[in-house]
C-alpha cells in the first residue's frame, strides 16, 4: 500500500493572492519545490487537489486554470526538479454565473470526489495512512470526509482560521503545521523514511 499527500494549492503550494490572473503573479512559497522532492524521493504520492471557482465565478476560462497548474508543476521542476503525480480540480461552484460549472458537484471540497477520482487512478493508496493539506477549514473538513488525516497549514488562510476569523472549524485538524515544508518532514519522521 501507497502513502498519498493531498495537497491544496493556493495558500499551500503558491502563495495565496485571491484570483490570480496572470500565470507569471504565481509564485511557489519558499521550500515547497524541495519539500514535494523528498515525497517524490520517499515513494510517498503528491497530488494536488484544489477548488477552483474563477471559471464557474466568470472571472477566467478553464484553459487559465489549467495555465496555472501547469505553472505550479513548471516552478516545481524548476526549484527542486520535482513533481506531482496527479492533478484534480474542481471548477463548479453551484451559486455561480457561469451555468456551464453552476451545478452541485460530488468534487467540491469538502466533498471527497476528488480523492475518489485519486484511488480509482492508483488503487494501492491506504487513505488511513494518507494525508490532506490545505489552509482551510473546508481542507480539514476534507481529509476527514475521506477518511484521511488532516493537516492544516498557518500559511495562506491558516493563521485566520486558526483566530476563529475565516471559516468554521468542525473537526479539529490530526495536526497544525506553519507551512507545507514542516508538513512533509512530519509526514516523513512518522513514516519512517529520511528526511
Ligand atoms: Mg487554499
Ligand atoms: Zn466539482
Amino acid at each position: 500500500m501507497t502513502i498519498a499527500v493531498f495537497l491544496d494549492r493556493d495558500g499551500t503550494m503558491n502563495v495565496e493572492k485571491g484570483y490570480i490572473r496572470n500565470v507569471d503573479d504565481l509564485e511557489l512559497i519558499p521550500g515547497v519545490a524541495q519539500a514535494i522532492k523528498k515525497l517524490n524521493d520517499a515513494g510517498i504520492l503528491a497530488i494536488m487537489t484544489t477548488n477552483q471557482t474563477g471559471a464557474a465565478r466568470g472571472f477566467y476560462d478553464v484553459a487559465h486554470i489549467l495555465a496555472l497548474n501547469s505553472r505550479v508543476a513548471e516552478l516545481l521542476k524548476q526549484q527542486a526538479d520535482a513533481h506531482l503525480d496527479a492533478v484534480f480540480y474542481c471548477p463548479h461552484l453551484s451559486k455561480g454565473t457561469v451555468e456551464e460549472f453552476a451545478v452541485e458537484c460530488g468534487c467540491r471540497k469538502p466533498e471527497p470526489g476528488m480523492i475518489k477520482e485519486a484511488v480509482q487512478q492508483f488503487p494501492q493508496i491506504d487513505l488511513s495512512r494518507s494525508y490532506v493539506l490545505g489552509d482551510k477549514a473546508s481542507d480539514v473538513a476534507f481529509g476527514y470526509n475521506a477518511g484521511c488525516q488532516s493537516v492544516l497549514l498557518k500559511t495562506g488562510y491558516g493563521e485566520r482560521v486558526l483566530a476563529g476569523k475565516y471559516q468554521v472549524l468542525e473537526q479539529q485538524p490530526h495536526f497544525i503545521c506553519d507551512d507545507l515544508p514542516q508538513a512533509v518532514d512530519l509526514i516523513l519522521s512518522r513514516t519512517g523514511a529520511c528526511v
